[in-house]
């Protein structure tokens, strides 16, 4: 296992305080903390390499091209592409989202045909399949979940029929932690015919990820939940379903020949990346993947297992507790309400212990009308957390608990 409070010194802002206590960052599941590794690439990118690429002879142009191309291989190697035509880069997973959504509903899709969704997706991963809907009058269908947290299958295979033309659900949900067995449910939807989009907006940080592997067609992650800068996404898409999709967005860069009669488009993976590229932001994620890959994902994994465990165990001591999401296969989240006291009272009165926590809906709304409450607070851990922290957390919410009693 790794040193955490080895990695806890590469990232500086762990080491500040906030109302004069020491920060205990658990809002991981929003965004993540950056190592300096990550900051500095920044700085140091725009001190002495920045120039537009792709398009300059000059050597500057080619040396930032150099690195953005060398950023798309990096992310290729992390989640194991067969090519790097396959990684696309975005702003992140929603505007990986609503590009196949785009791509996909108008170039394959006739109006009654049906999107397969979960009950458990973040708004990215709901809203825009319904703009298409509106607009091309497709439909949406939703897997369901039991109490634990966890899809029915069966309701799953059981949504399929001849309409049915994707399916989009999430790898870990980010408010019950739940993993989905999405390896399962790519083979399940394979055996339909119908290709499957996974968001792993909050299993990329956490977990080894092998798209080759689970054989997924679309797999879509943000490069700020990652360690990496804000504004920087990846779509990872089968070259064949890529080679069949149209632009999402037009201007340069996508093209290959522009007249004012007709324009051709370039080749994958620039044919979805319409104008500047973030050189800077890709340079920098590979940086981010490049640090936990150091660490070791597996080992990453295996230790927010451990703390997440605890964690559960500390929070399960508190009278009145009650978790949203125990799912035999529960990620680094945790979501939970205690008796009758606000979810926001819970989080603001937290803070200012120095403990950063999130309340409300966490964009997934439907998710709450199932679970029948308004909103929870949320855990979620990171690499560089500690179970001394967990221990102030439950100190903490205890003292909340009494205030209210
Ligand atoms: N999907 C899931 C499961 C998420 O947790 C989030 C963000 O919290 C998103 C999508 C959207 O990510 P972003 O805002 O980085 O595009």
């Amino acid at each position: 296992m790794y040193d955490v409070n080895e990695v806890r010194k590469d990232f500086p802002i762990l080491s500040r305080t906030v109302y004069g206590k020491p920060l205990i960052y658990l809002d991981n599941g929003a965004t993540t903390q950056k190592p300096r590794c990550v900051v500095d690439s920044i700085a140091d990118e725009y001190y002495s390499v920045n120039a537009n690429v792709h398009r300059g002879v000059h050597f500057l142009s080619q040396q930032a091209t150099e690195l953005h191309e060398a950023a798309r291989e990096t992310v290729r190697r992390f989640v194991h592409a067969g090519s790097v035509s396959e990684i696309v880069f975005t702003r992140g997973t929603t505007e990986s989202i609503n590009l196949v959504a785009s791509s996909f509903v108008c170039s394959q899709m006739k109006a009654g045909d049906e999107v397969i969704v979960s009950v458990m997706e973040h708004h990215s991963n709901i809203v825009p399949w319904q703009l298409q809907a509106e607009r091309y009058g497709i439909v949406l269908k939703v897997i369901p979940m039991n109490d634990k947290g966890e899809l029915l299958l069966d309701e799953y295979a059981r949504l399929f029929s001849e309409r049915t033309k994707l399916v989009a659900v999430t790898h870990v949900s980010n408010v019950l932690g739940t993993v989905n067995p999405v390896k399962r449910m790519i083979e399940m939807a394979h055996g339909y015919g119908v290709p499957v989009l996974v968001d792993g907006a909050q299993s990329i940080p956490h977990i080894p990820v092998d798209v080759q592997e689970l054989d997924a067609d679309f797999y879509v992650f943000s490069g700020h939940k990652v360690y990496g800068p804000t504004g920087m996404g990846v779509l990872y898409g089968k070259e064949k379903w890529l080679d069949r999709l149209p632009p999402y967005q037009g201007g340069g860069e996508m093209i290959q020949k522009v007249t004012f009669e007709k324009t051709t488009f370039n080749e994958l993976p620039f044919k979805f990346e319409a104008g500047t590229p973030d050189y800077i932001g890709s340079t920098a994620l590979a940086k981010a993947l490049d640090y936990v890959s150091a660490i070791g994902m597996d080992q990453i994994a295996a230790y927010e297992h451990e703390l997440t465990c605890y964690a559960m165990r500390r929070l399960k001591e508190i009278p009145d507790m009650r978790i949203f999401g125990e799912a035999d296969q529960k990620g680094s989240v945790i979501s939970f309400l205690v008796g009758n006291i606000h979810h926001f009272d819970m989080g603001t009165l937290l803070d200012r212990l120095g403990i950063a926590v999130r309340t409300g809906h966490h964009c997934a709304e439907p998710l709450m009308d199932r679970l029948g409450i308004e909103g929870t607070v949320r855990v979620s851990f990171a690499l560089y957390n500690t179970k001394d922290e967990i221990d102030i957390l439950a100190q903490g919410i205890e003292r909340v608990v009494e205030m209210f009693c």
